[in-house]
């Protein structure tokens, strides 16, 4: 093979990326307390239409804080699609609480919100959302089991900043919202992430717990624990300008996922992503295919054929009601998984990052339409 690998995700950073970074570094400000770490908080926060904005270190952070600011503890229950990153649970069992399970729906990804009611008890403090691959979850039910029980929502938006739910942008629906700027995400920063709420208190708490719980009368002296979760002023300096080309980012998102959408349609054995729903339309943060369970064919050999052919993938999520690092840890869950346990047997997504070009794109439906040629005559 002469031609490079394709690697499952390539960043943009063709904005004013290394003047803002060179700013920083003439100025001297590469702290969390320089300037731009207060500019990109305000940007995004107006982008998604919140109040307040809480840059942190990346999106696992962002997560361990939302949790820890509702003081989720020993004896609260939290409602959590299997099919999700790790990263979901971790405050969650840390803090001695029980994350209980639900399954997703197959055609979205999304959190299967026919299951949660069942699951709700009196310990039941909060649901995490979590938007999947390019479509929205859809949110109304989830906010009116949310409002009819007093139920806090989390949102992880990490994977569709930019996108919507009917008009409104994700991100500006949970109590608490949260973002990645990993460099696989919709705009990055390296690493990164970000809290998001309308809450003046939850917003306050927040703050505190990225920065160690300083207290604001007595610097050195503590009554809470925290983090040390700042984001430095070189990840916000990237980020701005990551911000200023979003619509860029997502127009070539949807570009990408229209040009496989159209060169792979031919293909039975796999499903493609639904381009659109009654409330959104597909942003193809990445772009996920299932593999038809009746080829013969596990995603895992699929990815194993696909590096061959020079070509990255990521295997689906490994669903968490799975994962053995609960065995140590109390957990509970739907007892219908069977979705997200299919999924990730048989899913896998495919190139589609930003810096992805149509000579790639084009190289890997020809790889794809080769490895599926003998499964499907
Ligand atoms: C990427 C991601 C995260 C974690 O973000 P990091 O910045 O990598 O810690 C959390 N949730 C979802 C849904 C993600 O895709």
């Amino acid at each position: 093979m002469t031609r490079d690998f394709i690697p499952v995700n390539t960043p943009l950073l063709q904005g004013k990326e290394s003047l803002y970074l060179q700013d920083c570094i003439e100025t001297g400000w590469i702290s969390s307390e320089g300037g731009y770490v207060s500019a990109f908080e305000e940007n995004v926060a107006r982008y998604v239409g919140r109040k307040y904005a809480i840059a942190v270190s990346n999106g696992t952070a962002a997560l361990d804080v939302a949790v820890a600011s509702l003081n989720i503890g020993p004896g609260d229950e939290v409602i959590i699609p299997s099919f999700t990153i790790i990263s979901c649970i971790h405050q969650v069992l840390r803090s001695g609480a029980t994350p209980v399970f639900v399954d997703c729906f197959p055609d979205t990804f999304n959190i299967n919100s026919f299951q949660i009611e069942s699951l709700i008890t009196p310990r039941t403090k909060a649901i995490i959302a979590v938007h999947i691959y390019g479509l929205p979850v859809d949110l109304n039910p989830i906010l009116e089991i949310c409002n009819s029980y007093g139920i806090h929502l989390i949102e992880d938006t990490a994977e569709m900043l930019g996108q919507k739910y009917y008009e409104r942008r994700c991100g500006s629906f949970g109590d608490i919202s949260t973002l990645s700027f990993y460099p696989n995400k919709i705009i990055t920063t390296g690493e990164g992430g970000m809290i998001l709420t309308d809450d003046p208190g939850i917003a306050e708490r927040c703050r505190s717990l990225r920065n160690l719980c300083f207290s604001e009368s007595n610097r050195f002296v503590h009554t809470e624990l925290g983090w040390n979760y700042r984001m430095s002023n070189l990840q916000a300096a990237v980020g701005l300008a990551q911000l200023e080309k979003i619509d860029t980012a997502l127009d070539r998102k949807r570009y990408i996922g229209a040009t496989y959408d159209q060169l792979l349609s031919d293909i039975p054995a796999i499903k493609l992503p639904v381009a659109s729903t009654s409330y959104a339309s597909n942003i193809y943060w990445v772009y996920p295919v299932v593999l038809d369970s009746n080829l013969g064919l596990s995603a895992k050999e699929f990815a194993a054929s696909l590096k061959r052919h020079g070509i990255g993938t990521r295997p689906f999520f490994y669903p968490l009601h799975l994962q053995p690092v609960l065995s140590n840890y109390e957990s509970r869950h739907s007892t219908d998984l069977t979705t997200c346990e299919s999924l990730h047997e048989y899913g896998l997504y495919i190139p589609s990052g930003l810096g992805l070009d149509d000579h790639q794109i084009s190289i890997v439906s020809e790889s794809i339409h080769l490895i599926l040629e003998p499964y499907i005559s």
